[in-house]
């Protein structure tokens, strides 16, 4: 029998990728979003464009039971969305909205479980103040200290999910993302992360331009690839471990080297300039003993080949935006 999916914030980034990996796979799959995928056409055989902060939306969507549940869908975007503190209540309110609609539905539903992506962001900010030693390994995570309402939003969700696993006996699943990265991902308009904002910059650069950084570009981070980060988010949903799980990528980079390997994937001499901005924590990179003791498998493509799909797609957009113009 066909196998299905549903896969709430179907027209985001990392759902869009997933919808068509489920589809390679065989699967049947219903895609939720307030909007259709930006870049491509969405692959679902069924799209439901609407709010999951409406609770009988939630309802609808899940008129029948699916063999898998991914909830994705989050008020989310890079430092510029996340850091300034001017989307807080939006975020905390809309996101948790999402979670605790979604869940309530599928377990009325008698769905089996949901995948949940949860957030690097969630652990303490005082254990990522060192970027050359930052600690992220999945029980560090409690007193707790997200640096950002968003980690908190994430936590409490977290613990939702788990919660519903003790006492409604589901089989959710959690993951802690480590920031995503690849082609048809928002690059443009103050939602964008760091590997896009850094890819758009050096597209747009002139030969030996500035490339404009926030803060002094020695603040550490990994990146993980978007093929990367479905293949953790698959393994974990059809393993019998719970989580949460950090799912990410162990190359740590400074943000600075992160520039330069996009600047020499461009084949341009940039200069990078300095700026003040919204940061976020001093150092983070994944922690993978867990996942690879748990799922016997970690991510272990480089940031480069993954940076050099990224570039490519990103430096389309801005010809094609530039050729518009
Ligand atoms: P994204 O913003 O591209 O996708 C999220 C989608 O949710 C959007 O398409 C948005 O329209 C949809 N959405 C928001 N509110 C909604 C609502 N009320 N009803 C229906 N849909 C709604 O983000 P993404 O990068 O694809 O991230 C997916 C998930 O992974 C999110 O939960 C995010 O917090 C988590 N995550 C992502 C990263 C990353 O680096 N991209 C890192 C950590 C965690």
């Amino acid at each position: 029998m066909t196998k299905t999916a549903l896969v709430c914030g179907a027209g985001g980034f990392i759902g869009g990728h997933l919808v068509k990996r489920l589809k390679r796979e065989g699967f049947w799959v219903r895609g939720v979003d307030l909007k259709f995928p930006p870049f491509a056409e969405t692959e679902a055989d069924d799209f439901a464009v609407g709010d999951l902060r409406d609770q009988s939306f939630c309802r609808q969507i899940t008129d029948r039971r699916f063999d898998e549940v991914y909830q994705l869908a989050a008020d989310m975007g890079g430092a510029g969305y996340i850091f300034t503190g001017e989307h807080d209540a939006d975020v905390m309110h809309n996101s948790a909205t999402i979670n605790l609609n979604m869940l309530d539905a599928c377990q009325k539903r008698n769905m089996l479980g949901v995948f949940y992506s949860s957030s690097a962001c969630m652990y303490p900010e005082h254990n990522q103040t060192d970027p050359n030693n930052p600690n992220c390994a999945e029980d560090s995570a409690y007193p707790a200290n997200p640096d950002s309402e968003y980690g908190w939003e994430k936590l409490f969700s977290e613990r939702l999910y788990l919660a519903y696993n003790r006492n409604h006996g589901m089989r959710n699943r959690v993951a802690r993302y480590h920031n995503i990265f690849g082609p048809e991902g928002t690059w443009d308009g103050g939602k964008e992360k760091a590997p896009a904002a850094v890819c758009r910059k050096v597209a747009q650069a002139t030969n030996g331009g500035d490339v404009e950084i926030w803060g002094d570009g020695t603040q550490t981070r990994s990146f993980l690839y978007i093929d990367e980060c479905l293949e953790g988010s698959i393994r974990l949903t059809r393993s019998e471990f719970e989580g949460p799980v950090n799912v990410g990528s162990e190359e740590m980079v400074t943000i600075n080297q992160l520039v330069d390997i996009v600047a020499d994937i461009a084949g341009k001499r940039i200069h990078k300039k300095h700026i003040p901005g919204p940061l976020g924590v001093r150092g983070r990179n994944s922690d993978n003993r867990l996942i690879e003791q748990k799922l016997g498998w970690k991510p272990s493509a480089t940031l480069r080949s993954g940076l050099e799909k990224t570039y490519q797609w990103i430096e389309r957009q801005v010809h094609r935006n530039r050729v518009a113009a």
